[in-house]
């Protein structure tokens, strides 16, 4: 049974970028989407969105900054509370920018490792909370190929995406027993506002796509495709998985 189609799903940092497409993806399904977004009037294009085709889910914005960890969690239990369980969560909110290691200042570090590493652990603890309680549910999380293989200049926002990754298999074995999996995707680079700047620029992109044995970068696309399985009710003895999609990246 591959079909999400009724199911309610949350994508956190859904206005732009991968996080927008897979909440596309996910009501293209048939799911009822909350699409996080961390203003009000991120959601205005979101709201507007329609996902086409009879069958599709709705859209909603969904306020939610996932660095503020008691908001997080009031504005997820109040949801659920008025409208029901979340049976899907998709932890895409991240920061991707890099330095030299020797560069890297401490307001750096906390940014990212609060986005990338806390805020995905407490948004996946205030939905599971629902999901234990359901005994159903699937978390897939957004790491990179840089969680994996070390990349230069990518010290910190490696550090978090390993940690997302040592995450995804110790919340995997906790709810294993309990109808939750969780795993997580590993893309390679894909054209995003979060990377246009370094891939418009000819060298970079042409330094990085000399690495990718398929010699394509990623598209949300290919990730929403490794998501929608993880998010399927098909996949649940699937979980603890890093899966790379990365062409061959890490290979
Ligand atoms: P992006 O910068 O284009 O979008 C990130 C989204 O996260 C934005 O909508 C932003 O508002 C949101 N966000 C940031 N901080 C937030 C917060 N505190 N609370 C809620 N939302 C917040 O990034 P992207 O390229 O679409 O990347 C999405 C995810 O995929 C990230 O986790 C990233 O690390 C991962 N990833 C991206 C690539 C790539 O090449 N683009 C590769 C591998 C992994």
């Amino acid at each position: 049974d591959f079909s999400i189609r009724g199911q309610r799903a949350l994508v956190t940092g859904a206005a732009r970028g991968i996080g927008h497409d897979l909440a596309l993806a996910l009501a293209l399904a048939g799911a009822d989407v909350l699409a996080g977004v961390r203003r009000e009037s991120d959601g205005d294009e979101l709201a507007a969105a329609t996902a086409g085709g009879r069958d599709a889910g709705t859209i909603t914005p969904f306020v939610l900054d996932v660095t503020d960890v008691s908001a997080t969690r009031a504005a997820i239990d109040a949801e659920v509370a008025a409208r029901g369980a979340v049976q899907i969560l998709v932890n895409n909110a991240g920061l991707g920018f890099n330095h030299d290691a020797v560069d890297v200042g401490e307001d750096d570090w906390d940014a990212m490792m609060d986005v990338n590493l806390k805020g995905l652990f407490f948004v996946t603890q205030a939905v599971a909370r629902h999901m234990l309680a359901a005994e159903y549910g699937r978390v897939v999380n957004l790491s990179s190929q840089a969680g994996l293989v070390g990349i230069r200049r990518h010290a910190v926002y490696s550090a978090s995406k390993g940690g997302v990754n040592l995450l995804t298999k110790v919340l995997a074995l906790e709810w294993a027993n309990r109808g939750v999996t969780v795993n997580a995707v590993a893309p390679t680079y894909i054209y995003t506002p979060g990377t246009a700047e370094r891939l418009d620029q000819p060298e970079i992109a042409a330094d990085i796509l000399a690495r990718i044995p398929a010699e394509r970068f990623g598209t949300t696309t290919d990730v929403a495709a490794a998501m929608l399985y993880f998010a399927s009710p098909s996949a649940g003895l699937v979980t603890g998985t890093i899966l790379p999609v990365d062409g061959g990246w890490t290979a």
